[in-house]
């Protein structure tokens, strides 16, 4: 751990400019020795020195160097910064002898995994620094900005401190059950306390959604059987949305069959190719593959045609869809009617005709109102983005509500202390109060190199 590490902390490439990192208890020193100009030992903390780098008597490039002496840094360890000019040759010729003197080649992340060690960020810190770098909209890097910020950090902590004083009011009704001065915590308080907590871990997990809705995109499926209408629509969707997003790393492009900006939300159309597959036996929809779009989807648009009847296949798969997100499109309203649409009264239903464009705005206004996209890309959101967390915000509360169980069944209350300090925990390996190295190494090898 105590070893000083170095990268390129710049894209490898042509450029201006690259930035090498060091850090550690060394690193002032190895770059001393190969660094020529002022004696970077004796220079003040944050300063930024003009200068040569040496291999032995031969000058490589001229640099700036800056020197951050602990703990102020980034990583709490002395820092060294040498900017030296871009390109692949010189800024490998200047890590190669960083090598050689005593600097070992830093691991993806570790820079920022030591920030973390040293206490100088938390884990959701971290999840923010990698959602920063990787941040591809205005409103991304918003959701990035705030968690590395701390502010998403500071809402776990004041609900740990809640839960702290709910288990400080039960400890002092054990140890001073007859003491009479103080209050006595009912059965009541802690299950309103409880559920005050539930509340906001609610929010927070929604809100959460929200913001994987901003950096993800909304994954949607749209089935349907063979010749209603589906390539028409997306085709109409795709050719109306004029900015369509082609290169997107990090989304799973390869199911991906069209890509929509709609009120800068991405709308993720999942390819229901498999569907098509089966259109040689005409009334065959593939209830299997569209089960399996149904559980993958953020929202299917299912498609009926208005000149057909509903047939039995059709009504099985409405069965599986949710009324609150999914939404039935009947296509063709520009032929004759020959649907009975009295069993789908709950549902979003939009009437539309792919063939002659009509329809269509309509259906972008329901998707947006069911996602609420107008307002979440508004908001300040509080955003945990790593399955991670999300997972732990749940066991969390899972842990709160057999606790108000618990209570509701007259357990004894060191029975009921024991799931109210588990959901304590829980919220503070989100954070990483406690972690397990495996995990931390494993987290930290995400980042890039140089990070
Ligand atoms: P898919 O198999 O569900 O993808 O259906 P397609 O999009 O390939 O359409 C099947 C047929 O229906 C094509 O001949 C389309 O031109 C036609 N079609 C699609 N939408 C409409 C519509 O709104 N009205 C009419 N009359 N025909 C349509």
């Amino acid at each position: 751990m105590n070893d000083t590490i170095a990268a390129i902390s710049t894209a490898l490439g042509i450029g201006a400019v690259s930035i090498i990192r060091i850090s550690g208890d060394q690193s002032i020193s190895i770059v001393d020795k190969i660094f020529k100009g002022k004696s970077l030992i004796n220079v003040p903390t944050h300063s930024i020195n003009y200068g040569h780098i040496v291999d032995s008597d031969k000058v490589i490039d001229e640099v700036l160097v800056s020197v951050m002496k602990s703990p102020k840094t980034f990583t709490r360890e002395d820092i060294v910064e040498i900017n030296c000019h871009g390109g692949i040759a010189t800024t490998n010729k200047v890590l190669e002898l960083l090598l050689i003197n005593g600097c070992r080649l830093a691991e993806p992340g570790e820079f920022t995994k030591r920030a973390f060690l040293n206490g100088r960020i938390d884990l959701v810190e971290a999840d923010g620094v990698m959602n920063l770098i990787n941040a591809k909209t205005e409103a991304s890097r918003n959701l990035a900005y705030s968690q590395l910020s701390g502010k998403v950090s500071n809402l776990i902590k004041n609900l740990r401190q809640e839960i702290i004083e709910i288990l400080a009011n039960i400890e002092v009704n054990i140890d001073y059950p007859e003491y009479e001065d103080i209050e006595e915590v009912t059965n009541q308080k802690i299950i309103s306390n409880l559920e005050t907590i539930i509340e906001k871990i609610n929010k927070m997990l929604q809100e959460s959604n929200n913001g994987k809705i901003i950096n993800e995109g909304i994954k949607v499926g749209i089935i349907g059987k063979p010749n209603v209408g589906k390539s028409s629509i997306l085709n109409t969707l795709l050719e109306e949305d004029k900015a369509i997003v082609t290169d997107m790393p990090g989304t799973t492009r390869d199911i991906v069959e069209g890509i929509i900006n709609l009120d800068g939300i991405i709308l993720n159309i999942i390819d229901t190719a498999g569907i098509r597959d089966t259109s040689d036996i005409v009334e065959q929809i593939g209830v299997n593959k569209s089960l399996k779009i149904i559980d993958e989807a953020d929202l299917i648009i299912f498609v009926l045609n208005n000149n057909d009847e509903i047939s039995e296949d059709e009504m099985n798969i409405i069965k599986k869809l949710n009324k609150e997100r999914d939404i039935i499109v009947i296509n063709k309203i520009d032929l004759e009617s020959n649907l009975d649409i009295t069993s789908l009264k709950d549902f979003n239903i939009v009437k539309i005709s792919a063939l002659k464009n009509s329809g269509i705005d309509e259906l972008k206004d329901v998707i947006k109102s069911v996602f609420n996209i107008e307002a979440i890309g508004s908001l300040d959101l509080t955003y945990l983005s790593s399955a991670r967390s999300i997972a732990l915000l749940n066991k969390s509360k899972e842990e709160m509500l057999s606790a108000i169980e618990s209570i509701k069944n007259n357990m004894p209350i060191d029975i009921v202390e024991i799931d109210i300090k588990a959901s304590w925990e829980s919220l503070g390996e989100i954070i990483g109060e406690t972690y397990q190295d495996e995990l931390i190494n494993q987290l930290f090898s995400q980042f890039c190199l140089g990070k």
